[in-house]
Parts: structure tokens; sequence; C-alpha cells
């Protein structure tokens, strides 16, 4: 992409902000407030959760899942067969039609799935399945914290059918595990932690907390690397507590505040069961089909990539070994955007993909303010095009981190391919 035909949104007045990151985000030009608890993600910030959603779509094809889309506006009847309508911790968004009917706005889909479902899935021989989708809920919260309380948001949510309680334990293990791997190939530090069922409801559930400097809930955890014990200030076990050594590794717990990035729930027949959702088994009778509920929530992904990771000049988006969700591979610095200079810029840009890469072709832009706008966007190449191309023929290739290498330009794709 061009300098030039981009709209970027960075912004040097973003005072006013609570929350440092939600401040960076807006600095950045990544999200645009609507209002309390609405935001809107510009060109930059949406091709961060296009990325993040990706690496998200990616894990869960890869066992087995199945991707779907299910409504937000719903009628009333299937909430009324669940008991959570008018039951929701008074967090659903619900009104009338124009023909007086009651609806709602979806804060979760369990009701949605089995509805899905409903008459396709009738004998032992139909299950195990996995249904997943990538949409918008709605949740008339509280608002805080920018983008991790909202009264609109994105979620990854999938929904596991079973015959038996066996197979419903195999698949929450197979979703939990690779939830462990997205957190992984995100470059997110991450502890899981006990969690209460609440509004869910079900027998066993799990959350991913990530631990970080100004978050939405008080967190033990473990430092240790990939140990991942840790319990806040709504778990039910309140045996752990700083200081103590880790059950698990024995090292030394620690107190700090968390963000919960994912929950993983094994419902039973809590929702099947009032809607008669049942399989014929092998031996002849029938049975309320076994569910599980996984959800990662987009928005707050990105949230936690900038808290965990920022420094004083902007964001930072980690590269691990199956790339970066940072808005732009490489960015492309010429001095000038003059003469042979902007035909190598220009040959760079095709070499290394004109999608992935951003071009700083603006003539009112100076070198400085080229280097600014980079960083803050976070993107972690920068290809520099200046006296020492011109004298030598390499190109300063930069890292976010300030480390500098020469590279021929015909090397420049391999070295920063994703
Ligand atoms: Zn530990």
């Amino acid at each position: 992409m061009r300098r030039s035909e981009v709209t970027l949104f960075t912004s040097r007045e973003s005072e006013g902000w609570e929350n440092d990151t939600v401040q960076l985000a807006v600095r950045a030009g990544l999200v645009r407030q609507f209002g309390s608890g609405l935001f809107g993600f510009t060109p930059s910030g949406q091709r961060v959760r296009r990325n993040v959603v990706r690496t998200i779509e990616a894990e869960m094809d890869a066992i087995g899942g199945q991707a779907v889309s299910l409504p937000s506006l719903q009628h009333k009847a299937i909430w009324k067969q669940s008991g959570r309508w008018g039951n929701f911790e008074d967090e659903m968004f619900t009104f009338e039609n124009r023909d007086g009917q009651a609806m709602c706005l979806a804060p979760s889909h369990e009701e949605g799935i089995v509805h899905l479902v409903d008459g396709f899935v009738r004998s032992y021989e139909d299950v195990p399945r996995l249904f997943y989708q990538v949409a918008r809920k709605h949740r008339d919260d509280h608002p805080r914290n920018g983008l991790l309380r909202t009264k609109e948001f994105t979620m990854k949510d999938a929904y596991s059918l079973h015959a038996t309680e066996e197979s419903l334990d195999e698949w929450y293990a197979r979703v939990r595990d690779a939830y462990c791997r997205i957190f992984d190939t995100l470059g997110i530090d991450f502890v899981v932690v006990d969690a209460e069922n609440s509004v869910m409801g079900g027998s066993a559930s799990e959350e991913f907390v990530a631990p970080v400097e100004t978050g939405s809930s008080e967190l033990v955890f473990c430092e240790t690397d990939r140990c991942r014990v840790g319990v806040t200030d709504e778990s039910d076990d309140t045996s752990l507590a700083a200081g103590d050594t880790c059950p698990v590794c024995g090292g030394t717990l620690t107190a700090g505040e968390g963000i919960e990035i994912g929950h993983v729930f094994k419902l039973g027949t809590r929702y099947s069961d009032p809607a008669g959702l049942t399989v014929d088994t092998a031996d002849g009778s029938t049975r309320p089909v076994q569910m599980g509920s996984y959800g990662i929530g987009v928005d707050r992904l990105v949230h936690t990539l900038i808290e965990q990771h920022a420094d004083g000049d902007g964001c930072q988006w980690p590269v691990t070994a199956t790339g970066t969700v940072a808005p732009y591979a490489l960015a492309i610095v010429p001095l000038d955007y003059d003469g042979e200079i902007a035909q190598a810029a220009d040959r760079l840009h095709d070499a290394c993909g004109r999608e992935e890469t951003l071009l700083f072709d603006d003539p009112d832009q100076t070198i400085g303010e080229r280097f600014a706008e980079s960083d803050l966007l976070g993107i972690p190449w920068k290809a520099v095009l200046g006296n020492n191309f011109r004298e030598t023929g390499d190109v300063e290739l930069e890292t976010r981190d300030g480390d500098t290498q020469f590279v021929e330009l015909e090397q420049i794709a391999d070295v920063v391919s994703r």
C-alpha cells in the first residue's frame, strides 16, 4: 500500500483516556470511539484484527471445527425455552419489533447452536461435532477500560456436541490445547485459571487470563515460563496468594492484574435438556446431547497485545515462528521519494507484496515523521533507502527494536517474510 493512498488516522491528540493502552490504540489510529462502550476499527486496526482472526480460524479448522454464522438478532422463543430470557445478568439488549414481538441482540449463542442443529443431529453417529463463528456480540454492560468491556464486541465462539461425557472431555481438551497454540502463535503471555460457571451453567470451566499492568481482574500467577498456574479474584480457589510456592513448578507466585482473553466451558446438558436435543444410542436408548462452549475475545486480544508489548514509541506486535499480526509486515522508508531511490522503493514494494507493505511515498512527510509513524503503528521492519543505498546498493534494514543490518534489495523479501 502507498502511504499517499491510505488513511492512517494516527493522532497527536489522544488525551483523556483512563487507560494507557486505549490511548495508544487511538494515537496509533487503530480505533475510534463511537460513544460510551462502542468502538469502530480503522483500516489499520481492522488489518490487525483480521490477522488475529485468521490465526484463530486456522487453529479451529485444524482441529476439525466447521465455520457457521448465526444471527445476532433473535426472537424471544429460544431464550424463553432455555430460561435465559430476562435472566442474563441484566446485560441482554431486549426490545419489541414493529409487530410487537419481543426480540434481543444475542449476548451468546448456546441457544442459537441448539436451534441450528435441531432435527439434524439425531443419532450418536451424528456427533461429535464442533461448530464455530467469528461474530459480533452485544451486552448492555457498564463500559470499562476501552476495548476490554464494550457493548458490542467481536468474539470467536464455538460449541461442541457429544453423545457421552467422555467425548465432551476429549474435545474440551482438544479445544483447550488449540487455544494455547493460538495465544502462543500470537505471542501472548497467559495463564489458565479454574473458573466459576455463573451465567453459562454446566460442570467445569477454565479461563485464559493474560497478566498485564492494567487489567480487569486481580490475578495471582506463576511467572515461570509456560507454567500457566493462576487464580483471579473471581476464582473459587482462594488458597493461592502472592509469595506462595507454585504447586506445579515450585516457583514463586506474583500478584498483578489480568485480562480474560478466552474461556472454555463443559456445559453438559444445560442447553440440550430444555430444548429436547437428544441422540439415539447404539443400544436403542435416547440421551440428551452433551455440550461444550468455547470463547475468545478478539478485540480483547488486540488490546492485550498492545498492553503486553508496546513501548514509548508505540505499538509492538510480536513476530513469532508463524508471523505477526502487525498492520503491515514492512515499512519502506525512502529518504526522498524521488529519482533512483523512488524506483528502488517501487521495486522493493512489488517484491515484498504491495498488500503487506507500507511504502512511504508521501512527499509532505519528513524522514523523521516516517520513522515515527512506522514505529507508532508497530511495523516490525523498516527498509531505509538513503545515502547507504546510493553508495553501496544495500538497503538498511531495521527492526522495531532498532537492530540494523545491511541487506541486498533482492534479499529483503526473504528476510522479512512472515
Ligand atoms: Zn509454576
